[in-house]
C-alpha cells in the first residue's frame, strides 16, 4: 500500500490550455491606431520567468517614437477625444471593459507566461479587477458634474504612463481608464519584462474601433520611460514603480507645469493582536504575504505579533506555509508561482544574505522548487530588528519579516518605523484598536481583519516615500482633471 497517493498533500497536475491563445513572434509599436516598427528597429525579447524561454519580441521605442505618440496623443485630444460628448467617450470605454471580460481567458494565460503569477490570481484577480476598473471609470465618463459639485472638470490634455511588472494588465487599466473618462489621451509604457499584455490590449483597443491615438502603447526599458517624462508636450505623468525611479522623475519634473502622482514602493506593518480570531489571521498574513510571489506593493511583509500568542502564529504560520505548492504559474493548484525574473531573484536572495548576515533566523517551506525558471521557496525570518535591512527595505519577494510587541503604542511606533506609508493591516476582536491603529499609522490602506482587498470605487495609494496622489474611486479621478 506504500504507492497509494497521499491525497492531502499531493494534487494530481492541472495545467490550464494554452492551445488558444495566440503570441505574435513580435510586437510593435501601437501609435496612432497603428501597429509601427521603431525608428531604429530595434527590438528586445520578453520570456517566460517560469521556463526562461523567450515568449516574443517586443519594440524598443526611443526619442523619435516617443515623439511620434505624444504627437498622435495631442492630435487625438484636440480633434477627437476632448470634443466628444462625455457620453460617447464613456461607451468606448464600457466597450473595453466587455471585450476584456470576454477575452478574460486569454489575457489571463498571457499574463502568467509573460509574469509568473499563478493562473489562479491572474484569473480571478487581475483580469476582473482590470475589466472593473474600466466599467467603474466608463460610468463617471458622464457624471463628472456630480464628481465635482459647483466645479467644472476639464481634462489636462496627454498624460503620460508608466508602470511596473507586478500586475502588468491591471496597472494599465488603473491608469487608462480615469484618464480616458476625463476625456484625456494616453501614451502608456509597460515594463520591461511584462509587456505582452498591454500589447494584447493595444490590439482589443484598435478592435475597439477606439479613436486613432486616444491610446498609444510603447515598449521599451527605462531609457523610454525618462523620454516619456521629459517630452515638453505631455500635461501629467503618472508613474507606479519603485521609489529610486519616483525620485528621479519627480527630481526631473520639478520647475515644469507637469502634474504628476506617483505610486511607490510599500513596507506594510500587519498587527496581530492577542485577542484576535488567530486562524483567520493566519490565513490573512499568508496571504498578505505570499500573493503574487510577494511581489506586491502593499504586501504585508512586516509581522507584528503580540508577545503572549507570539509561538502559536509561528507554529501555524510555518504549518500553513508548508501547504502551499510552488510552481508552474499555468497549473491551477499553484499557489506561488515564478519570481518575475532573473534580476528580482537575485535581489531577494541579497536581502535574505543580509538578513541572516545580521542574526536573523531563516525559516522557508519544505516544498520542492522545479528545476527551471527563477522560483523561492516561502519564508520567514525572524530574531529581527528595526534597524536590519529586511525590516527596512521593500524585498518584494515571498519574505515575511517577524517581530514581537507587548503595546499598542510600541506596535504603533514600529509600524511608522519605515521610510514607506502605503498599507498596513490589524487584527483584533476589538473596534477601539481598529480605530486607534487606522488613524494613527501613516498608510494610505489600512485594512482591518482581513487584507489584500481591492474595489475600483476604493482610493489606493501613499504616504511619504509610498508616492503621492491616489488612483480608484472618485479621488483616482482628481490627478486627470483641472477644476474651474
Ligand atoms: P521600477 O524599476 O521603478 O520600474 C517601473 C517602471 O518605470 C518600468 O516601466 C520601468 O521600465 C520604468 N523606468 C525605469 N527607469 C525609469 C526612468 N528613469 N524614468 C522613467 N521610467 C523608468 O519598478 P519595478 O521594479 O518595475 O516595480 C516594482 C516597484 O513598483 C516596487 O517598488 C513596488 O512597490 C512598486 N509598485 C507600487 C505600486 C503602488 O501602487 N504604490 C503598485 C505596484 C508596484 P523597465 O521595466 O524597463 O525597468
Ligand atoms: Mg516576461
Amino acid at each position: 500500500m506504500t504507492d497509494q497517493i497521499d491525497f492531502a498533500t499531493e494534487y494530481a497536475l492541472a495545467p490550464e490550455s494554452t492551445d488558444h491563445i495566440e503570441i505574435k513572434d513580435r510586437y510593435s509599436l501601437f501609435i496612432n491606431g497603428e501597429f509601427v516598427k521603431p525608428e531604429r528597429g530595434k527590438y528586445f525579447k520578453t520570456s517566460n520567468p517560469a521556463k526562461e524561454e523567450k515568449l516574443s519580441e517586443v519594440a524598443e521605442a526611443d526619442s523619435v517614437d516617443v515623439d511620434n505618440a505624444v504627437n498622435a496623443a495631442r492630435k487625438a485630444y484636440e480633434n477627437t477625444w476632448s470634443k466628444m460628448p462625455p457620453k460617447e467617450r464613456g461607451k468606448y470605454i464600457f466597450r473595453i471593459a466587455r471585450m476584456l471580460q470576454e477575452r478574460s481567458r486569454e489575457f489571463a494565460i498571457i499574463e502568467s507566461l509573460d509574469g509568473g503569477k499563478p493562473i489562479r490570481e491572474s484569473r480571478d484577480v487581475d483580469i476582473p479587477l482590470a475589466a472593473a476598473h474600466f466599467f467603474y471609470y466608463a460610468g463617471w465618463a458622464d457624471k463628472l458634474e456630480y464628481a465635482f459639485p459647483g466645479r467644472k472638470a476639464k481634462p489636462l490634455g496627454v498624460a503620460g504612463q508608466i508602470i511596473p511588472w507586478n500586475f502588468p494588465l491591471l496597472m494599465a487599466a488603473w491608469k487608462i481608464a480615469p484618464a480616458l473618462a476625463c476625456g484625456n489621451t494616453v501614451i502608456l509604457k509597460p515594463a520591461e519584462t511584462t509587456p505582452l499584455t498591454a500589447m494584447k490590449l493595444a490590439e482589443l483597443i484598435q478592435e475597439a474601433d477606439l479613436p486613432p491615438g486616444v491610446v498609444n502603447i510603447v515598449t521599451g526599458a527605462g531609457k523610454t520611460g525618462s523620454e516619456i517624462v521629459s517630452h515638453p508636450d505631455i500635461n501629467k505623468v503618472a508613474f507606479t514603480g519603485s521609489t529610486v525611479v519616483g525620485k528621479m522623475i519627480q527630481k526631473a519634473l520639478a520647475g515644469s507645469s507637469k502634474k504628476y502622482t506617483l505610486e511607490l514602493g510599500g513596507k506594510a506593518a500587519h498587527i496581530i493582536f492577542d485577542d484576535a480570531a488567530i486562524n483567520q489571521a493566519v490565513e490573512g498574513i499568508i496571504n498578505g504575504i505570499f500573493f503574487n510571489q510577494g511581489h506586491v506593493c502593499c504586501a504585508g511583509s512586516r509581522l507584528y505579533i503580540q508577545e503572549g500568542i507570539a509561538e502559536e502564529v509561528i507554529s501555524k504560520l510555518k504549518t500553513r506555509m508548508d501547504a502551499l505548492i510552488v510552481g508552474d504559474p499555468l497549473d491551477k493548484n499553484t499557489d506561488i508561482g515564478a519570481i518575475n525574473s532573473k534580476m528580482q531573484l537575485d535581489k531577494i536572495k541579497d536581502l535574505i544574505q543580509s538578513g541572516e548576515d545580521e542574526g536573523g533566523n531563516i525559516y522557508q517551506s519544505e516544498c520542492a522548487l522545479p528545476k527551471n525558471g527563477y522560483f523561492y521557496k516561502p519564508t520567514l525570518i525572524s530574531n529581527v530588528s528595526q534597524s536590519h535591512r529586511v525590516v527596512q527595505e521593500e524585498i518584494f519577494g515571498p519574505v515575511l519579516a517577524i517581530q514581537t510587541f507587548r503595546t499598542i503604542d510600541e506596535v504603533i511606533e514600529k509600524a511608522n518605523n519605515t521610510p514607506y506609508g502605503l498599507s498596513g493591516g490589524v487584527w483584533t476582536d476589538k473596534g477601539a484598536k481598529i480605530f486607534k491603529i487606522t488613524q494613527q499609522i501613516r498608510a494610505g490602506i489600512m485594512w482591518a481583519n482581513t487584507f489584500n482587498k481591492f474595489d475600483p470605487a476604493s482610493p489606493f495609494g501613499g504616504y511619504k516615500e509610498s508616492g503621492m496622489g491616489r488612483e480608484g474611486g472618485l479621488h483616482g479621478l482628481y490627478p486627470y482633471v483641472e477644476l474651474i
